[in-house]
């Protein structure tokens, strides 16, 4: 109803794991100003800065649907797997995801020694 209102006044979402901070447009499934787009679930988007289309924007980030935390998509905050779920969340229930994601999630952290 009052979407306008709410572009000119930009909220601003932090991950609460890394802490990147950064303003956001719109908090939800089906940003504005795209063509059918519907994401799989509710996130903070952006549109993207570098783009001339304002039909491009950016996911930012989403609430872990176990704990409720904002954490960004970043594969060292959150995991999607059916639902977003933030990394703490993911390694307290790692015995209940597939074997596959444990297998990445094994892979990643022996070799965060080189980054
Ligand atoms: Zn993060
Ligand atoms: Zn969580």
């Amino acid at each position: 109803m009052e979407e306008s209102a709410t572009e000119n006044t930009p909220k601003t979402f932090k991950c609460q794991l890394c802490g990147l901070s950064t303003p956001f447009t719109y908090y939800g499934q089906k940003p504005p100003n795209t063509r059918a787009i519907v994401l799989l679930e509710e996130c903070f988007v952006t549109r993207d800065p570098f783009s001339p289309d304002k039909e491009k924007f950016l996911v930012l980030g989403s609430t872990c649907s176990l704990c409720g935390m904002c954490v960004c998509v970043g594969s060292d905050c959150s995991l999607f797997y059916t639902k977003r779920f933030c990394m703490q969340c993911v390694s307290k229930h790692l015995d209940q995801f597939p074997r596959q994601i444990q297998a990445e999630l094994a892979k990643k952290s022996s070799k965060t020694a080189a980054v």
